[in-house]
């Protein structure tokens, strides 16, 4: 039987570094667990995900996810859940795409993923370029604030051929 909730998921520390391991297999497109909601702030830190222009919401558990940019799981933020994005193995370990969800991190990072599309620099949609994000599953919010800085920036531009 599928269970969708958290208790399927397990956290395992090494050495200091978390992750977070699934203890039964899904497959591509299913729904893991729900994104809790009960906790927001209009600011982002390490526990938070974003999912909205000024909302981040407390992910318990999930915040031990961590960062590929070849990611098994995605989170859907209109529906509030987590999903497979690939056929996972059970003790397989989850991981999402950080800029899917996130504008401007609180605290950037160096990836160290090896895939061959590894965006090296984690520090939120915002530093990247429109043809990384088009290769990932992204957010609304996300695709809205990418299109207000597109026409900032085109605004801006006109000023600048204007004056
Ligand atoms: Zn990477």
């Amino acid at each position: 039987m599928m269970v969708t909730t958290m208790e399927m998921l397990s956290i395992r520390t090494e050495n200091k570094f978390r992750t977070l391991v699934t203890k039964q297999a899904y497959k591509k497109g299913e729904m893991i667990c729900p994104i809790p909601s009960e906790n927001m702030v209009d600011k982002p830190n390490r526990f938070t995900v974003q999912i909205g222009k000024d909302r981040h919401t407390h992910v318990g558990k999930l915040a031990a996810l961590n960062h590929s940019c070849d990611p098994n799981v995605i989170l859907d933020t209109e529906r509030m859940f987590m999903m497979a994005r690939r056929d996972i193995a059970k003790g397989e370990e989850l991981s999402f795409f950080y800029p899917a969800t996130e504008w401007e991190m609180q605290a950037p990072f160096i990836c160290l993923c090896g895939s061959a599309n590894c965006i090296h620099v984690v520090a939120g949609a915002r530093f990247l370029p429109l043809s990384t994000l088009e290769m990932h599953y992204l957010s609304p919010h996300i695709r809205e604030m990418m299109i207000e800085l597109l026409n900032n920036t085109e605004l801006h531009l006109k000023k600048l051929q204007e004056a």
